[in-house]
């Protein structure tokens, strides 16, 4: 990623208030970090410490900067065995992914709408794709990718999700 302003980060937010996303906490380690630090981010995903269930991905998109808020569900999904996380396809166990709801409404006072997906729980995805985390026991599918393509992969899934939630805003 190119460096971003903490202003332009709270800016790129698009489905909450703009109230909201000034209350949104971003990790440390990127706010004011160095252009090095930021070249090295495939794009960002974190909880909120303060409130674990509450998830962010920012990322560069077609239409530029943009961030979503997401709401992980708190039950655990259950059953099934392995599971697929939507953006980089890695398979875990059914703790090892959760449910996220990703409102389609700027505020709460608009019709309430949300898609539902299922993400990494540890929001790890850019791990798991370079290979530097594997999940427990689980077998992954066999593939012949390199990491670069790996990475596309899992930036178009990430653009899918965007353009999904802005189809369902305009409406
Ligand atoms: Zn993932």
């Amino acid at each position: 990623m190119r460096s971003h302003s903490e202003s332009a980060l709270r800016k790129s937010f698009i489905n909450c208030s703009k109230g909201a996303a000034q209350r949104i906490n971003f990790p440390k380690e990127i706010l004011n970090a160095d252009p090095a630090v930021w070249e090295k981010q495939i794009f960002l995903s974190w909880s909120d410490p303060k409130s674990p269930q509450r998830a962010f991905l920012v990322a560069e998109t077609t239409s530029g900067l943009q961030g979503l808020v997401m709401e992980r569900n708190a039950a655990q999904v259950k059953g099934g065995g392995a599971r697929m996380c939507q953006i980089c396809l890695t398979l875990h166990s059914s703790s090892g992914v959760s449910l996220v709801s990703i409102p389609t409404s700027k505020s709460s006072q608009d019709k309430y709408g949300s898609i539902g997906t299922y993400i990494c729980s540890d929001l790890e995805c850019v791990a798991y794709t370079l290979g530097k985390k594997k999940p427990d026991g689980i077998r992954q599918m066999e593939e012949t990718l390199t990491p670069e393509e790996k990475i596309e992969r899992m930036l178009g899934n990430v653009q899918d999700i965007f353009t999904r939630v802005e189809e369902l805003l305009k409406k």
